[in-house]
């Protein structure tokens, strides 16, 4: 008698889900990829990205953000945080591809920063940032019409972080305001108190209030969240009246996840350890460290580190664990092994980036990111206020 193992038959292999290659448009919406995106499989990979870049030569200019991939770092001409990029970008007239291996808001302000001339390309549009997202502009347009309801827009300014859309960036270009990055942040503060007497600060409330609170000294109570999901923010009138640091309530999902109870557990496991987080980070989680900065800063204070001391870094996972491999006189640990890296940045891979720099040899300029003119001209307005800060 047969058995049912007998006459069990081993189902087909379902056929892979390729990314970007149409088969799942729900789940791929704006990401095809015209042609054949290589399988992240396919052992002449790295072949071919040589190849490609060779044949691209100085035509093409390719940005890596601190947070990319190793295998997409290996292939940047520079490397940087969004600000660094941007100006690095600026300064390259000739090349007539920008290739961005970061995020969508990174190769707007490429854009914009770059001659008409030049394209910008994001290898693949689905790298957004889940921050940025947290601020669109109708919902900034409606605050904004919600304090001039109140009287009080004329005396507040409009302080974005670098890490907003363009749209974020004209809003506060055309309201008088400026851009700021996680290391001028205090300085575009101080500048903005000095034109006004309120700050609406977009969109990370962790940068805003750690920056207000820790650097210019404002109490914490003078501080409030926007949620622009609620009526008047979900807050009274007069708390928006009393406010003078009016918090956009955003964050960054990969920051926003270290916990102060992290910082007590490294403290407890690794003795004599210096806990060093970036101001994304929660409040709570910036006070207990013993220092705070921006990823360059992170990089440069490693750099300078004491041979044999203890780091625990609270920033993104790739950076990590790329500065501890550079450091191996150093014992650099991860301050929460549960916090990944950012999955937006990480949509950049290496087939992406093969696949754009063929399209490019090939004469085809994929996923270019175009800022609207008008968007461009003023955003470009906030962010020449913030090249004119002190200190830049
Ligand atoms: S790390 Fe955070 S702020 Fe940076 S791109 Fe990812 S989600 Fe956005």
């Amino acid at each position: 008698m047969s058995s049912l193992l007998d006459t069990f038959v081993e189902p087909a292999a379902s056929p892979l889900l390729l990314l970007g290659q149409g088969r799942d448009l729900a789940s791929e919406r704006g990401v095809e990829c015209a042609g054949a995106l290589p399988a992240a499989s396919d052992p002449d990979l790295v072949e071919r990205a040589r190849a490609a870049r060779d044949a691209l030569g100085d035509r093409a200019f390719v940005l890596g953000h601190h947070y990319q991939r190793d295998e997409v770092i290996r292939f940047a001409d520079v490397t940087g945080d969004s600000f660094k990029l941007a100006r690095e970008a600026a300064a390259r007239p000739d090349a007539e591809f920008v290739i961005f291996c970061g995020v969508h808001f990174m190769a707007e302000s490429a854009d914009i920063l770059t001659s008409d001339a030049q394209r910008v390309v994001l290898p693949d549009l689905a790298a957004g940032c889940s921050m940025a997202d947290m601020a669109a502009i109708h919902q900034v347009e409606d605050a904004w019409d919600t304090l001039a309801d109140l009287g009080i827009a004329d005396r507040t300014v409009p302080v974005t972080y670098m890490n907003s859309s363009a749209a974020i960036k004209a809003f506060t270009g055309r309201h008088g305001g400026t851009v700021c990055t996680s290391s001028n942040a205090d300085v575009a503060l101080r500048w903005a108190f000095e034109q006004g007497e309120k700050v609406l600060f977009l969109p990370d409330q962790h940068l805003g209030r750690n920056t207000a609170v820790l650097r210019l000294g404002i109490p914490l109570d003078e501080c409030v969240v926007y949620d622009p999901r609620k009526p008047l923010g979900g807050l009274s009138e007069q708390q928006l009246r009393d406010a003078r640091m009016i918090l956009w309530r955003g964050h960054c999902s990969v920051h926003g996840r270290f916990s102060e109870r992290n910082v007590s557990d490294v403290r407890a496991a690794v003795p004599g350890v210096t806990v060093m987080v970036h101001p994304e980070c929660k409040h709570e989680v910036v006070t207990a460290a013993d220092r705070v900065g921006s990823t360059e800063y992170i990089i440069q204070a490693l750099d300078a580190a004491e041979p044999g001391s203890s780091w625990a870094i609270g920033t993104e996972l790739n950076l990590v664990r790329r500065l501890a491999a550079q450091h191996p006189e150093l014992s650099v640990h991860y301050l929460d092994s549960t916090v990944c890296f950012c999955s937006t940045m990480n949509r950049i891979d290496l087939p992406h980036l093969v696949w754009t720099m063929e399209q490019l040899v090939a004469g085809r300029t994929v996923n270019q990111i175009v800022v609207d003119p008008d968007d461009a001209h003023f955003a470009r307005v906030a962010l020449d206020q913030m090249l004119a800060l002190p200190g830049l």
